[in-house]
Parts: C-alpha cells; sequence; structure tokens
C-alpha cells in the first residue's frame, strides 16, 4: 500500500488512498555503539528494495521525470523508512550517546517499539540500558535482535540470560520480558529465530516487527493534531518539525493552530514530507500514526501542538532540558 502510496505521489497524479494505520510500524532501534545498527540498517533498506523489486510493475511506471521530481524535493534524513509486505516501516534515529533535552523520551513517544540490538558476545552495555529503560516506562514491548551471531565465540544463551535479567532489573512487565529473539548477521542480512539456523534474509525479522509490535493507536478521522517532536534545520527549508501525526491528516498548505502553552495563532503548513528509504520525500497529504516533517511553521518549540483550527486539540507540552537544534 505505502508503495503504491508513494508511486502516485511520485508521478504527482493524486492525494493518496488512505494508509490504514494498522499498515504502519514506527520503532527505534536500541544499541550500544558498534553493535552493528548501521550494519542492519542498511541491510533492511537493502532488502525492503529488493522485496519491492520482487513486486515490479508500479515502480517502472515512475520515467526519469518523475525521478527527477522526486530526487528535487528529497532531503535526507537520520530516520528511515521501509516497506514490507504492504506495512510501513518508520526507523525513528535515537541518539548515541549524551542525552540532549530529553530527545530518547520524545523519540520514545513517537515510536510503539524497539529493536533491543546486542553483540552475540557483549550482551547488552550500560549505554543500551538507558535508552531501554525509557522504552520500558512507556510501555513498549521489545525485540531482542541478537547481532553477530557469526563470530566465532558468540554465546547466545549468555546473552539472552543478561538480557532477561537487564529487563528484570529495569522493572519490564511479564509480558515485556517475555520478549521474541531473532538472531542476525548484519553483515551479510541473515537472519534466524534459532542462532545455528538462520535463513538468508532479514524476513524472521520483519515478520517479528509485525507481528510483535503494534500499530500506532491514532485516529484517522479525527481533527489533525501533531506534537512538535524533534527539530531538524535545512538550509533550504529552515526549521523542520518532526512528530507523529496523532489524529486526522495534514496537507500541504493546510491552514493550522500553532499553540503553545497559553497562547495560540494560526499558521500555513508549506510542505509536508514523510520517509521513504533514507529520504524524505513531499507528500500531498499525511496519514495519522505516520512520522512526518513538515517545513513553513517559522518559530516553533518543542512540545508545541499544531492542530485543526476549526477543532483544536492541545496537547501537553515537553519537559525539555536544553533547547536542542537537531541538524538531521
Ligand atoms: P553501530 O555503531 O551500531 O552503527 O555499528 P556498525 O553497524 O557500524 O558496525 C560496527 C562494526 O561491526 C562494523 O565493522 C561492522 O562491519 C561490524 N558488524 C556489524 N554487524 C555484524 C555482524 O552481524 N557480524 C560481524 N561479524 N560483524 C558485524
Amino acid at each position: 500500500l505505502w508503495h503504491h502510496y508513494c508511486v502516485k505521489e511520485a508521478r504527482g497524479t493524486a492525494v493518496p488512498g488512505h494508509m490504514n494505520p494498522q499498515n504502519i510500524r514506527n520503532i527505534a532501534i536500541i544499541a550500544h555503539v558498534d553493535h552493528g545498527k548501521t550494519t542492519l540498517v542498511d541491510a533492511m533498506l537493502k532488502q525492503a528494495r529488493i522485496f519491492r523489486e520482487n513486486q515490479a510493475v508500479a515502480e517502472r511506471v515512475m520515467d526519469s521525470n518523475d525521478l527527477e521530481r522526486e530526487r528535487g524535493i528529497t532531503i535526507l534524513s537520520k530516520n528511515t523508512s521501509i516497506s514490507y509486505q504492504g506495512v510501513k516501516i518508520n526507523i525513528v534515529d535515537t541518539p548515541g550517546h549524551a542525552d540532549f533535552g530529553g530527545e530518547v523520551e520524545r523519540v520514545m513517544n513517537m515510536v510503539d517499539g524497539v529493536l533491543l540490538l546486542v553483540d552475540s558476545v557483549e550482551g547488552p552495555m550500560p549505554q543500551t540500558k538507558f535508552v531501554l529503560r525509557q522504552a520500558l516506562e512507556r510501555g513498549h514491548q521489545a525485540i531482542v535482535v541478537v547481532n553477530k551471531i557469526d563470530r566465532p565465540n558468540a554465546r547466545p544463551d549468555y546473552v539472552i540470560n543478561t538480557t532477561f535479567d537487564l529487563f528484570v532489573d529495569l522493572g519490564a512487565t511479564e509480558e515485556q520480558a517475555d520478549f521474541p529473539v531473532i538472531y542476525t548477521n548484519a553483515l551479510t542480512g541473515h537472519s534466524g529465530v534459532e542462532p545455528d539456523a538462520l535463513t538468508d534474509s532479514l524476513e524472521p525479522l520483519f515478520q517479528e516487527i509485525l507481528r510483535h509490535l503494534p500499530a500506532p493507536t491514532v485516529d484517522p478521522d479525527g481533527p489533525t493534531q501533531l506534537q512538535a517532536t524533534l527539530m531538524g534545520y535545512d538550509d533550504y527549508k529552515g526549521k523542520i518539525v518532526i512528530g507523529r501525526l496523532n489524529s486526522g491528516t495534514i496537507r500541504k498548505n493546510q491552514s493550522v493552530l500553532h499553540i503553545t502553552g497559553e497562547s495560540e495563532r494560526p499558521l500555513k503548513v508549506s510542505q509536508v514530507f514523510t520517509h521513504q528509504g533514507l529520504n524524505r520525500i513531499e507528500v500531498e497529504e499525511a496519514q495519522a500514526g505516520d512520522i512526518i516533517a513538515l517545513t513553513g511553521l517559522g518559530d516553533i518549540g518543542i512540545g508545541d501542538t499544531i492542530t485543526d483550527p476549526e477543532n483544536p486539540r492541545p496537547l501537553p507540552p515537553i519537559k525539555v532540558e536544553e533547547p536542542t537544534l537537531r541538524i538531521t
């Protein structure tokens, strides 16, 4: 569905059909540095593309003009998005080390589940603990991905046990502690549910994401509502507001109400972007549940609400320790 949506968009023909929130998964990957997050995301992107090529057809209707056009409106993002079996999986980047201004907490508010990626020898490290705690506190389910399972000294049982202990230490619920495990070799893009029986694709991981991590709970038919959760900046487009659309749709050039604390002002959205692969692509309209980027909103802060002027739905502000400018 997402695939179809993008192609229609790239051809500039029409407003996309409604993307059912059930066909979205918003996830974050929690990983200690060097455990293989970048390699895994690359492999996921590569394989999602291959799956799409196999589905074929619609992609080919894009001629070079369409491709040019798509390129012209593309801006790079640290977040990624892949499409698997008609489900759009948005992968939201989490900050590696220091957590500036509660960014991890805000990312956790945009996603509905996490992949906890751990090295098959080292197991979870202190730096993964901080982020995992916030994911668990937020009530998220996790899939534990034991990566680098090809390492000769891999010790999957030890890694699973220490990971389980960590969940318990962090106060995980029974359901959270009953996490599924996927073993991966991110370098080759192999995965499996048993450490010594991998298949030559990441399908077991994709399947588990669809099965175990929930779709966003949002209201597709409600009034427009989005909380400015992350800020980006683009040399040409200025400030970029990133957030999950909680309710309704949002369109290019739509008039919205910007609510900050007690004050509110009318605004007009310039452009609406969603994620596709490593890129942000412009769309005419975005759907509830998707993680989107908006331009043209000028002076807007983290935690502010963008909502429907006719039926405003302000969200409680987010506590931000220090203002962050996130260069995407
Ligand atoms: P990040 O810091 O978590 O993004 O880690 P990277 O993706 O950059 O990977 C760190 C190193 O581990 C790189 O040298 C990768 O090639 C290597 N690596 C990643 N995944 C695997 C794997 O499954 N098996 C092996 N043997 N090496 C891997």
